[in-house]
This record gives structure tokens, C-alpha cells and sequence, in this order.
């Protein structure tokens, strides 16, 4: 079956007698017909359900169909988690596979969220965490080879706020070479447009509140990988996520999938508008500079050809006049949605300087590539032409 025959199925459903669609089992619990059945499920000599935290039919069901996109046509046999976010899956990954004096070797401009999990809460735990430009790939190499305790390579492609993208078999070929484990989020890309499983990754986060799901409907994440040992009950990450109750719910698990299924109509209309939009802000006499890894003039751009299929949603661009270009562009907006989200079939557009940056120092915020005039675009579904008239007449207010 294709990618996109994958995406519009209904998952595998659980039940012998099946209704068309999956049902939300919202059970805490699972009874057992007899004392013996139960004793085989504990046991694991029979495969059932025991409690909602440990495994439920409708998280399980969305979860392996993720695990599917992750893995279709790769030949790579894969297994899948669902979480309570994309910051939980960040968590569980970490939980489940390093302990204290363990460190992870990562870039600087991963989603905020994961670099403050790692440095704050990991750190705090002993595991330390090295910022390092991830395209430099022989420091990489030396850095790992020096040292032992780096247990995993992490990385994000492509990222926030300039679209940078890093070279997935590269890293992942280094990390297996040394004996290491690879990560990757792989939230703005999709499996649909990027499948690294099939270069060599160990794990794939994903922040399912985003592309995902789609509609914006519900905040959870999820967790793949070729290790499927570790994931199925009993092994050490799905363990992690037991313990540490990091799973998802039935409802979420359910939005989910209804989103799913227009995965990859989806994924083709963002990456045409957002490569349409890119072309015409390149040439707009009030921006600077358009951040999108699927314009030649993107310095990743050899790189985002080789892995992806697509460019995406994603681009940023930088505006002329900076923080006070930025917030008039930004109510000169009528159709597209000011919100700090992305990922969504509607159009997304955020001035970081004059809304989530606000509160963070001017000289860190330089340091991490949000620029006064800097703007981000989660490029909708809608009408490439409705996009450009509004983001056109917002520009002529700047
Ligand atoms: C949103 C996001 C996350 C965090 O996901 P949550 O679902 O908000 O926990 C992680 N990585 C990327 C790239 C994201 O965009």
C-alpha cells in the first residue's frame, strides 16, 4: 500500500466484531473473564489489557499506525507510543534510555521546550547536555569519539526559526557507528515528507499537536522506533512511560487519527502554498530575507533535498523595518491567524520579537536567530491566492 492509502485507513482495530470506525475505550481498567486469564496477561503469556496507563485499544491502534508512517516501505520494522505531548515523548525517550552521567550531544536551536527539558529538568537529574553545530560533522565525530558518556545524539531538521536542516544519515551513521543512539524530532517534516527510520535513527519524537493531528484539537506526542524491544510491554521506554504516567489518553489518541487520514492531502497543499508564498515574499521590497529550506537560496538547501520529499509548511522571513515593521504587519493581517502554534490547516503567523520573546533579553534572543524583524509562517491549506492578497496588504502597512 502507498504512504498516502496508509494515512486514509482506519488503523487495525483491536475487536473481533468491529465497528467501521475506532471507538474511544474510555476504561481505566480492563476485566479479566477468569483468575487464569488474568495471571497469563500479568505474566505477558497473553496478550491483553490490564489498566489504561500500561495500554489501551485506542491509544495502541493510533499509536502502530504511526509506527506504520514512520516505517512504510522502508522495510524497517518499527514500534510506536502515543504521550500526553510531544514534550512527554521528548521526556520518555530520555527516561527510558540514559541515566545519570550520561550526556546528550544537541544543536541550539531545537524547539525551546526540549532544550529547556534537557538543560533544566535532565540536568538537574545528571544528565548533561552539549550544544553543538550539528552540520559540522566531523567535530561531531570527534566529540563523541572523546567521549564515552555521550549515550545520544539528538536533533531537530528542519528548525525553528531559519528552517536550518542537518544531515539525518550523517549523524544517525555516526552515532551506530560509536555505539550511540539517535534521535530526531521530526515534527515539521512528517513521515510523509521524511522518514528517518529509513536513514539509520534509532528514535522519532513528535510533537503530534502539530501537523499530525491538524486541526489543533489536542495537545500529545509520540514516539517511534526500530528498537521493538523497548517498546512493547515491558521494555525499558515503554516502562518509562508507565511509570512516570506520560501516556496518552483515549480522547486525544481519537483526534488523532480523524487527522491522520488527511495526512498526506495535507502535507501536499502546505508544501505547494508555503513554496508559492516563499517565491513571492522573496522578491516583496519590504523583507530582508525568506527562510525556507525549499528555496535554492537556503543555505540547507542540498541537504533538505536529499531526506525530504517536500519542503513543508515551515518559513520565516525577516522584515525590513524590524520590531516596528513587525507589528503593524501583524495587525495589518485579516484572514491569516496570529496564534503561537503551527501545524494547523489554517494559516499561523507569529512576530516573535513582540509576542513569545517578549520576556526574553534582547542579546539571547539575537543568539537564537529570532531578529527583530523576523516572522514565522505555519502555511495553511487555504487558497495560495487568499494567503498572498492578505499577506500582501499587511506588507503595505509596514
Ligand atoms: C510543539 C513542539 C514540541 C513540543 O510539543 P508539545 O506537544 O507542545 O509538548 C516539540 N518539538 C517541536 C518541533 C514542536 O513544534
Amino acid at each position: 500500500m502507498h504512504f498516502d492509502s496508509l494515512c486514509a485507513r482506519e488503523p487495525k482495530d483491536p475487536r473481533t466484531t468491529k465497528p467501521h470506525i475506532l471507538p474511544i475505550y474510555a476504561s481505566s481498567a480492563y476485566a479479566f473473564e477468569s483468575a487464569e486469564e488474568g495471571m497469563e496477561i500479568f505474566t505477558g503469556k497473553k496478550s491483553g489489557h490490564v489498566y489504561s496507563r500500561y495500554g489501551n485499544p485506542t491509544i495502541e491502534a493510533v499509536a502502530s499506525k504511526i509506527a506504520a508512517l514512520e516505517s512504510a516501505g522502508t522495510g524497517v520494522e518499527a514500534a510506536g507510543l502515543l504521550l500526553s505531548s510531544g514534550q512527554a515523548a521528548v521526556a520518555t525517550l530520555v527516561m527510558g534510555n540514559l541515566k545519570a552521567g550520561d550526556k546528550i550531544l544537541t544543536q541550539g536551536n531545537l524547539y525551546g521546550g526540549t532544550t529547556e527539558l534537557f538543560i533544566k529538568q535532565f540536568g538537574a537529574l545528571g544528565i548533561e547536555t552539549i550544544l553543538t553545530d550539528l552540520h559540522e560533522l566531523d567535530r561531531v565525530e570527534e566529540m563523541v569519539k572523546a567521549d564515552e558518556n555521550i549515550r545520544l545524539i539528538y536533533f531537530e531538521t528542519p528548525a525553528n526559526p531559519t528552517l536550518a536542516c542537518v544531515d539525518i544519515a550523517a549523524l544517525a551513521g555516526i552515532a551506530g557507528q560509536y555505539g550511540r543512539l539517535s534521535a530526531i524530532d521530526n515534527t515539521f517534516a512528517t513521515p510523509c515528507l521524511q522518514q528517518p527510520l529509513a536513514l539509520g535513527v534509532d528514535y522519532v519524537v513528535h510533537s503530534t499537536t502539530k501537523f499530525l493531528n491538524g486541526h489543533g484539537n489536542s495537545i500529545a506526542g509520540a514516539l517511534v522506533s526500530r528498537h521493538t524491544e523497548q517498546m512493547k510491554m515491558g521494555g525499558a521506554v515503554w516502562q518509562s512511560m508507565k511509570l512516570a504516567g506520560t501516556n496518552c489518553n483515549p480522547w486525544d489518541a481519537w483526534l488523532i487519527n480523524n487527522g491522520l487520514k488527511t495526512l498526506a492531502l495535507r502535507m501536499e497543499r502546505h508544501s505547494s502554498n508555503a513554496m508559492e508564498i516563499a517565491h513571492f515574499l522573496e522578491t516583496h521590497p519590504a523583507v530582508e530575507r525568506v527562510n525556507y529550506c525549499g528555496l535554492p537560496s537556503h543555505p540547507d538547501h542540498a541537504i533538505a533535498k536529499r531526506q525530504m520529499k517536500a519542503f513543508g509548511a515551515m518559513l520565516s522571513f525577516e522584515l525590513k523595518g524590524g520590531v516596528e515593521a513587525g507589528v503593524k504587519f501583524m495587525n495589518g493581517l485579516k484572514m491569516c491567524t496570529m496564534a503561537p502554534t503551527l501545524g494547523d490547516v489554517d494559516t499561523l503567523v507569529l512576530h516573535p520579537a513582540s509576542s513569545s520573546h517578549l520576556n526574553i533579553p534582547k542579546e539571547v534572543r539575537l543568539a537564537n536567530g529570532i531578529t527583530d524583524g523576523l516572522v514565522r509562517i505555519s502555511v495553511g491549506i487555504e487558497h495560495a491566492a487568499d494567503i498572498i492578497a492578505d499577506l500582501t496588504a499587511a506588507l503595505e502597512a509596514c
